[in-house]
Order: C-alpha cells, then sequence, then structure tokens
C-alpha cells in the first residue's frame, strides 16, 4: 500500500463540539501548535496493489480547497496514471474524498476505474430529502462526483461491512456520514484497518475519543465508531492508516490511562 498526500487544512477548534477551552489550550501545548493556530489535519489517500489489482481509496479533494489537489501528482510520482487504476473506492463522499474523482472540467478523471462505494452511502448523498441549508453544498458535490461514474455506468456498491474482494472488505464504521466505511486490507494474517474518518483532529481526538466535530452526520453514531475501534485496533495491535492523520498516517494505537495515543509507524528504507 502506498499512501499519496492530497494536501491538509486547517480545523478551526469551533468544529469540535463540547470541547473546554482548557482541553483545547491543553492539546495545542501539548503538540507544540501555536495558541493562535488552528489544528492542522493532512488528506491522504491510499494506493493498494495486489498483484493483481490496483485500487485507490478516496481521491483527495482537488479543486475544493486551495491547499488540496496534489493526489494526481503525486500518483503520477508513484509511477501509475489515471489509467491504471481498477477501482476506486470512497469511504464517504465528503468532497475532501470524492472531488478527485473529477478534472477542472468536471471530466472523469479515472476513465476506466469501477467507482464502489457502500449503498448506503450512495442512497445518503442521492436522497434529496436528507438535503438542508447546512449540508447542501455537499450534497451537490458529492452528486457531482459521483453522478458523472453513475452517468457513465462505471459504479458498484457494496453492502456496508461486506467483502468486496480481492483481499479488501468493507468495515462498518457509521455515523461520521451514513455510509462511511473503514476499508480492511488483509494479507495472510497481516491486516491494516483504513479507517477513513474516524479522527479529524489527531491532537485532541486520541486523547478524547468521546469529542465529535460538527460535520458529523450523526454524531452519537460517530463516537460509538471511533470508540469500539479504538478498542479493537489497540487491544489486537492492528495496524491502521487514516485520511486525516498526519502524512503517512500509517500506525498503531495504544490505550492509556486516559484516551488512547497513536504511535505512527517508523519509514522503512528499502534496500
Ligand atoms: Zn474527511
Amino acid at each position: 500500500m502506498t499512501s499519496l498526500l492530497d494536501g491538509g487544512m486547517d480545523l478551526p477548534e469551533e468544529i469540535l463540539t463540547g470541547a473546554t477551552p482548557e482541553s483545547l489550550i491543553a492539546a495545542k501545548e501539548k503538540n507544540f501548535i501555536a495558541a493562535g493556530k488552528s489544528f492542522p489535519a493532512y488528506v491522504n489517500g491510499f494506493l493498494i496493489d495486489t498483484g493483481t489489482r490496483l485500487t485507490l481509496v478516496d481521491t483527495g479533494g482537488a479543486g475544493y480547497g486551495p491547499t488540496l489537489g496534489n493526489l494526481a501528482a503525486n500518483l503520477a510520482a508513484a509511477g501509475v496514471s489515471p489509467d491504471d487504476i481498477d477501482d476506486v473506492v470512497l469511504t464517504h463522499a465528503h468532497p475532501d474524498h470524492a472531488s478527485g474523482l473529477l478534472d477542472h472540467d468536471g471530466q472523469r478523471v479515472f476513465k476506466k476505474a469501477n467507482l464502489r462505494l457502500s449503498k448506503d452511502e450512495l442512497d445518503y448523498w442521492f436522497n434529496d430529502a436528507k438535503k438542508n441549508g447546512k449540508n447542501k453544498d455537499a450534497f451537490e458535490s458529492a452528486q457531482k462526483n459521483i453522478g458523472a461514474y453513475r452517468g457513465a455506468g462505471q459504479i458498484e456498491t457494496f453492502a456496508l461491512g461486506n467483502d468486496i474482494g480481492n483481499g479488501i472488505s468493507s468495515v462498518a464504521l457509521p455515523g461520521h456520514t451514513p455510509g462511511h466505511s473503514g476499508i480492511r486490507v488483509s494479507d495472510g494474517s497481516d491486516q491494516l484497518l483504513i479507517w477513513a474518518d474516524l479522527v479529524h483532529i489527531p491532537a485532541v481526538q486520541f486523547e478524547h475519543p468521546a469529542q465529535t466535530v460538527s460535520f458529523d452526520v450523526d454524531a452519537e453514531l460517530a463516537r460509538q465508531s471511533r470508540l469500539k475501534t479504538f478498542d479493537e485496533v489497540a487491544a489486537d495491535k492492528i495496524r491502521v492508516a487514516g485520511m486525516h492523520l498526519c502524512f503517512p498516517g500509517i500506525g498503531h494505537v495504544v490505550k492509556k490511562e486516559a484516551g488512547y495515543e497513536f504511535v505512527p509507524q517508523m519509514y522503512e528504507i528499502a534496500a
């Protein structure tokens, strides 16, 4: 698996719901973030090469923000052309994950790939009854990005939590969005969980996993998904990867007396 950096965004502390001002000051101090600065969040995508198929998990946020949109260049740097991609799997349809599906002209970047996402996710974003003043932009972006592939007959849904083939399976992590899916990659007894947006602000949410963000569609469910997953991956020492963890966004989770700690995977220099 190759981590692909799309860019980064600053997340203002106001998006954390229920955090006390004291805990935010403490989190910034502990992570050497200046008091007046926002929390930094990375945007990563992950390329899985099974030997027979190339699967890209999330596409970054090209065009969504000025500091995003580098995934295509980093894919090229990894020696892969968009036409080489067999499957694009979306963990969910938020614009920082799905906007890289289209180029500046609104054309499909991945001409040959199947776009795969959970049926729950697709159904949610194409249900206009769920659209309101607050989520209108996210709905329009999801419908545009996914719609182009749907129109071209390049879409295939999977059931949340089911095997999706080639050593890859969906892990149901609902809450952030209704069909939010983790991706478990297995190779023999080795496995890795791409947990997508289980964590947005690492400086806060490892130590305080009950903290949610304002753009969780169902904050309580998102909290439960995070707590359950932290517990499992810490107990079983499962390697994880996250879209908003510090690039390359891969590591382990360790249970502490209060909360958890993220231990990044060390770079290994290949011979
Ligand atoms: Zn995100």
